[in-house]
């Protein structure tokens, strides 16, 4: 089979990888400059980190067992993470049973009580059960409206802004269920993993054995349009270039969006729920400090006076030594693509958001400051509504032998790293098995 692939992000690399390892002729074709998506990397202090956060959990078990695969595995370290709100100025601890029972925003009936509902959440596993219901909805009747206000509602509006009423319990239920299975049958206290180098050395690891055996990877060549004749796939246009590139199999891990603009000819119910698709982007301002801004890894802000819902400071979980001393803070948003933040220039969100600083430390202090870096991602989370499963695009699209995988369709565990190698590989396999069906 000679397969061409759209996007050079995780999903695209794995499946290009595993399609190549099993005699595949492959072609990578990736818009940006670089390969990574999303799991792109940046240098500060001449180290090398994520342009966006990113761990992951013990339970992640496809992305630990391709770096298994790629001999990364002695480079991960599992390291406890520090868990956080900031609400009135103050930083309340959230990480142990006892952080939650003296965590004084809310009284102690609604600590029990939201402690009790996690505890359900980790056991429950019939999602579907939960699909017509918004978590808005279920947790203030289940956890009480005090909870809903002071704790997971901000939580909600950080990732979802104006759409945090629309989101699906499931999408809840997802994200508690896989944190608290994530730390054992004892409950252990939560492990977080880092791969030293960052994440980024995984597409480096499955683009030279993609290219070890012939596997072609073509970065800063944006596909222009998806061939398809007589309800086929035939061929990618991509770049400059007037003759397309032939192909028997085509698999996009583009955004839903970008689909529909390369292949026009996708129609009906497919083209429906691919326009069905809603994402919040990401705008995500990373500062090189001098100094540490807070001893937390992972600080929800719930201040509504602050602008940004969430501040991880990547150097309370990879020591500053990795980044020549350099503390490094990530501060996240994520928005409507159309809000006047996510249009912001850098330096007008600088000063935007530098003033409230002091409400995490008292004493920050601008000099502080030796650099910001800022990065935007349109498709940063997929707004995941009641029923939708039933929105769901699947990976075969009713154009024959073309196949789609992004983050739309992680459900009903949220998007991940992880889902990303599972999807890469799913779509290796289906690509493979139609072309077994072709030929034999
Ligand atoms: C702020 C943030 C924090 C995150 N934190 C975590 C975390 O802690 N843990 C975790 O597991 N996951 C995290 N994720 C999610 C994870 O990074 C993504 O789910 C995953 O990387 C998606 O990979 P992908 O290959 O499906 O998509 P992408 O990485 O988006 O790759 C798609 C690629 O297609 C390319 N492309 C677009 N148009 C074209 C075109 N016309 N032609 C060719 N190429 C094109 C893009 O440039 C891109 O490289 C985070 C994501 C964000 C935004």
């Amino acid at each position: 089979m000679k397969v061409g692939i759209i996007g050079g992000g995780l999903t695209g690399l794995v499946a290009a990888y595993d399609l190549t390892k099993n005699g595949h002729s492959v072609s990578v074709f990736e818009a940006g400059p670089e390969l990574g998506g999303q799991v792109g990397t940046m240098t500060v202090g001449g180290g090398r980190v994520e342009r966006y956060y990113h761990h992951i959990f013990t339970n992640d078990a496809d992305i630990i067992s391709l770096m298994d695969e790629l001999e990364l595995t002695k480079d991960m370290q599992w390291l406890e993470s520090t868990v956080a709100f900031c609400v009135g100025n103050k930083i309340h601890p959230f990480v142990t049973a006892l952080d939650l029972l003296s965590f004084s925003p809310i009284g102690f009936i609604d600590r029990v009580r939201l402690g009790l509902v996690g505890i359900y959440l980790q056991r429950y596993t019939d999602w579907r059960k939960l699909e017509h219901v918004t978590a808005k909805e279920w947790i203030i009747k289940y956890a009480g409206r005090s909870n809903y206000e002071n704790v997971w509602g901000p939580l909600l509006k950080g990732k979802f802004g104006d759409t945090a009423d629309e989101v699906g319990m499931v999408w809840y239920w997802g994200k508690v269920h896989q944190r608290f299975a994530s730390r054992g049958k004892g409950m252990q206290k939560e492990k977080l993993g880092y791969l030293s180098g960052s994440f980024g050395r995984i597409a480096d690891g499955l683009a030279q054995r993609i290219q070890s055996v012939g596997g072609v990877i073509r970065t800063g060549r944006p596909v222009s349009r998806v061939v398809v004749e007589n309800g086929r796939v035939t061929g990618l246009q991509s770049g400059a270039d007037s003759q397309a590139d032939p192909f028997d199999a085509v698999i996009a891990t583009v955004s839903s969006p970008i689909l529909l603009k390369l292949v026009p000819e996708l129609t009906g119910d497919y083209a429906a729920r691919l326009r069905l698709a809603r994402y919040q982007a990401a705008l995500c301002m990373t500062l090189v400090l001098k100094q540490q801004l807070s001893p937390i890894y992972w600080l929800n802000v719930s201040d509504p006076t602050i602008p940004f819902p969430l501040a991880v400071e990547q150097t309370n979980l990879i020591d500053a030594s990795n980044y020549g001393g350099k503390r490094i803070v990530y501060l996240s948003n994520y928005l409507s693509k159309d809000s006047p933040t996510y249009q912001m220039s850098k330096d007008h969100l600088l000063a935007f958001y530098l003033p409230h600083l002091k409400k995490i430390n008292p004493n920050f202090n601008p000099d502080w400051l030796e650099d910001a870096l800022l990065y935007r991602e349109e498709a940063g989370q997929p707004i995941v509504t009641t029923h939708y499963s039933s929105k769901v695009p699947p990976h075969a699209t009713p154009i024959a032998g073309l196949y789609l995988a992004n983050t739309t369709q992680s459900y009903p565990e949220d998007r991940s790293m992880n889902i990303s190698v599972r999807h890469g590989r799913l779509m290796a396999a289906m690509v493979a098995e139609a072309g077994r069906g072709v030929t034999g």
